[in-house]
């Protein structure tokens, strides 16, 4: 007979990753491989006591299956955002681009195509955690002119006005607000935000984009911080007629 392993509550020091899989040999399987690499487990078979488990159990990281017999893993991974920022990991049974693009669009930091193996999903486990631990070492805010980014909130204002972002609007303006000046392709943005190694999804950049560009009031027109290079990709700069710094003119 199969034992779980002990729960993540009851260890320390290791990451905890959650499972939740309705499969119970898939299941089972990924716990005892997890187990043997040294994770801390825990698991549950449907998503709404998943869910509860997330909430409860405050994991380093969750492997969510897409297909769950009582809701839908991308719906699970919609609630579980709305609160919590932990690392999630979606495992989907068909190499389906389109649910893939849904899946990270929704907030999953990286996904798996069943059946995959346990090195991979070990090598996906540490890429992840060491992207969730590489946040703490990065300066807590950013600043390009009146454009200011929490890294830790995970919020942003814009000349002092809050602005509503989505997880993965917040990332892509990150990613943005870290290079100020300098021109990101939109397949840097597609492979570095949202995770995608392969191209073809120029689109789903165009429009985020274009919402952040609304919410930092600005239009593609008239761009202040966004500015779109042709071909190229995109560059964000503080506006060019603010002076931050106050620096009185005139000087001799
Ligand atoms: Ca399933």
């Amino acid at each position: 007979m199969y034992v779980e392993p002990t729960p993540a509550r009851y260890r320390r020091g290791m990451p905890h990753i959650l499972v939740l899989e309705d499969d119970p040999q898939v299941r089972q399987a990924l716990l005892r491989a997890l187990a043997e690499r040294g994770y801390a487990t825990s698991s549950a078979g449907a998503g709404l006591p998943g869910l509860r488990e997330a909430l409860h159990d405050r994991p380093d990281l969750v492997l969510l299956d897409l297909g769950l017999p009582d809701v839908d893993g991308r719906e699970v991974l919609r609630m579980l955002r709305a609160v919590s920022r932990v690392p999630v990991i979606v495992a989907t049974a068909r190499d389906d681009e389109a649910e893939i693009v849904r899946a990270l669009d929704a907030g999953a930091d990286d996904y798996l195509v069943k059946p995959f193996g346990a090195a991979q999903l070990d090598a996906r486990i540490r890429a992840v955690l060491r992207r969730a631990a590489d946040t703490g070492g990065r300066p807590p805010v950013l600043r390009v002119g009146g454009l200011v980014l929490d890294i830790a909130a995970r919020t942003a204002t814009v000349d002092g006005r809050a602005m509503e972002l989505t997880p993965r609007e917040f990332d892509l303006l990150r990613y943005l607000a870290e290079r100020p000046g300098q021109v990101v392709s939109k397949r840097e943005l597609l492979a570095e935000v949202w995770r995608q190694p392969y191209g073809g999804a120029d689109k789903t950049v165009d429009v985020h984009l274009s919402w952040l560009r609304r919410k930092l009031g600005e239009t593609a027109q008239a761009p202040r911080y966004l500015h779109t290079v042709r071909g190229v990709g995109v560059r964000l700069t503080a506006p060019a007629t603010e002076d931050p710094t106050g620096s009185p003119g005139g000087a001799t």
